[in-house]
């Protein structure tokens, strides 16, 4: 039934570090579905960080944070994203999916309403139906739509939102929902996977529309994107991190992140925020992609942001221009429905500081082979 419809998922086993070059089934590949934005996941002053935070915190937590786990380590790590980002107070998850479910979970009760973008990520879409409250879908990123949701609606309300879609790259309208959310007595929840460490020098989404932190109360960062290492926070005001505490489940019933690993997090970050070379890099290579889709007469997505997406519509054309690049040694990944709305089965492109000019160039070259599988509408 799926493999009919070209959906089956199927895992490959990548040999050595995530990187520019990936080997797959003993063939070398440019990779370009990698979430490793600034190309830290392999980056030698990370690895010196983590086998030093070995050595001073051994390899695992041991426990919960709320029992022997939380070490210095993950105090400093909240410490430095707090005062990075602007809030008053930090919490870390082992993960972004641990993350959505423990703040919608921990802050949702069951008589709220939590309104969300139709393209949020998965892990708030599960969270909100675990939570259990009544929840309303907006049209993607459209502020006019919310507004007319929200003014229908008596509940106490949330708006969650990702801050840069996953899927298509593009931004959530967040000044917009901040002021609906001032008018209607709702509370934002900005998902930033994507966009930290990448946008508004680092400091994410809600920082490259110039917003202070306190328009959108509660951030959730991760730490497996850009950062290049494995986690999560969730920032807010005291009082919610208390609350958190108190009750997001996936905190309180989750191993604690190894400490080296908060440890060499926090070198991340700091990489991430103070060497601005790596985002310089990062964004003069998306643009010499999208000059050369222009150039080569291919359609050029809107996206601004690291995440490129082709969309060819029919999951087997995805398929087969997957199939294609691959044998040209460029790796892509085809991304079909669920994760996508059917019809809209696409290359999903991400474009790393860490690529060459010349590899980004192979993939034009390799686009321009395939340019028959685009959708008539779409080819010079
Ligand atoms: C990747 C991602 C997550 C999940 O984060 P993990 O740390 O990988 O579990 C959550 N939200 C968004 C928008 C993501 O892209």
């Amino acid at each position: 039934m799926l493999r009919t419809a070209s959906l089956v998922r199927t895992l490959e086993v990548g040999a050595a570090a995530q990187g520019p070059i990936r080997q797959f089934d003993g063939h070398q590949f440019i990779n370009f579905c990698s979430n490793d934005y600034l190309g830290l996941a392999n980056h030698p002053a990370l690895k010196t960080a983590l086998v030093e935070g070995v050595e001073k915190f051994g390899v695992g937590a041991g426990a919960a944070a709320l029992l022997s786990g939380y070490s210095e380590a993950h105090h400093a790590l909240e410490v430095e994203l707090a005062n990075y980002l602007g809030h008053e107070r930090a919490l870390l998850f082992s993960s972004g999916y641990l993350a959505n479910l423990g703040v919608i979970g921990g802050l949702v009760n069951r008589h709220d309403c939590v309104f969300h973008d139709r393209l949020n990520h998965a892990s708030l879409i599960d969270a909100i139906r675990l939570a259990g409250a009544r929840h309303v879908r907006y049209r993607h990123a459209d502020p006019l739509a919310l507004a007319d949701r929200l003014a229908d609606s008596a509940q106490p309300a949330w708006i969650v939102t990702d801050g840069v879609f996953s899927m298509d790259g593009d931004l959530a309208p967040l000044p917009q929902l901040a002021e609906l959310a001032v008018r209607y007595d709702a509370v934002l929840i900005c998902d930033d996977a994507h966009g930290f460490g990448v946008l508004g020098n680092g400091a994410g989404t809600v920082a490259s529309f110039g917003l202070e932190s306190r328009a959108v109360p509660i951030q959730m960062v991760t730490f497996g994107k850009a950062l290049g290492t494995v986690g999560a926070a969730v920032l807010g005001p005291a009082v919610v991190i208390e609350t958190l505490i108190q009750s997001a489940r996936t905190f309180i019933y989750d191993t604690a992140l190894p400490p080296a690993l908060a440890w060499t997090t926090s070198c991340a970050l700091r990489l991430a925020t103070r060497e601005s070379a790596l985002r310089t890099q990062l964004f003069a290579n998306i643009k010499l992609f999208k000059a050369g889709l222009h150039a080569a007469g291919l359609p050029v997505p809107m996206s601004t942001t690291p995440i490129q997406p082709l969309v060819l519509g029919e999951s087997s054309a995805a398929l087969a221009a997957a199939a294609a690049l691959r044998e040209r040694g460029l790796y892509v990944r085809a991304v079909r429905p669920p994760t996508v709305p059917i019809g809209t089965a696409r290359l999903r492109i991400c474009i790393s500081a860490a690529h060459t000019a010349l590899q980004i160039e192979r993939l034009i070259d390799g686009l321009q082979a395939i340019r028959p599988l685009f959708p008539e509408a779409s080819r010079a």
